[in-house]
């Protein structure tokens, strides 16, 4: 059975991310959607609330999980058991950051390989801090994220605003 990691902040999470999703649940038996749970980051939303958010929006999906971790991403995977680890290629920058990270990660395990989804034009102007900026200011984000994400971060800035 062929697994494979897509791992991730989604705070939150974007078409961009449910393209890659979509496109690489195809290509594989099971797809597994790591959630990091990584505080240093300072997220927007909780862990749990990033993973229930997924679960909603990939409700319509068989072959998909969505699980949060800690840690080194390879510990996670072969944990998992999972042949590679998937990531969404945006932009040049984004370049630099991946290969760097895919590179590390196949020194620390060379049984795990990543591999690279370009972005859909459509989408490649996207990013969850993009789109939290937008909210943060009262903007439409309907273009970016599924309705129910939408309606979180609404909820999430009125949150923030009035504490
Ligand atoms: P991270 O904090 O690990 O960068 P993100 O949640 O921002 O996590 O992104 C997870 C993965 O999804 C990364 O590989 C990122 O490049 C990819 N990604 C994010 N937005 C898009 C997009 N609009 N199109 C394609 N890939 C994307």
């Amino acid at each position: 059975m062929l697994k494979a990691i897509y791992p991730g902040s989604f705070d939150p999470v974007t078409f961009g991310h449910l393209d890659i999703i979509r496109r690489s649940s195809k290509i594989v038996d099971r797809l597994v959607v790591g959630v990091l749970n990584n505080n240093a980051k300072m997220p927007l939303f909780s862990v749990e609330e990033r993973v229930r958010m997924l679960e909603e929006v990939t409700k319509d999906f068989k072959n998909i999980a969505i699980v949060p971790f800690e840690g080194l991403l390879v510990d996670f995977a072969r944990k998992l058991d999972a042949a590679f680890i998937i990531r969404g290629l945006r932009a040049i920058t984004d370049f630099e950051y991946e290969l760097q990270m895919s590179q590390t990660n196949h020194k620390l395990e060379p049984g795990v390989e990543t591999m690279f989804l370009t972005t859909s034009i459509e989408y490649s102007y996207l990013s969850s801090t993009t789109v939290k900026e937008i909210a943060a200011f009262g903007g439409d984000i309907s273009q970016f994220v599924p309705e129910v994400i939408g309606k979180a971060l609404k909820e999430k800035m009125k949150v923030k605003r009035s504490v």
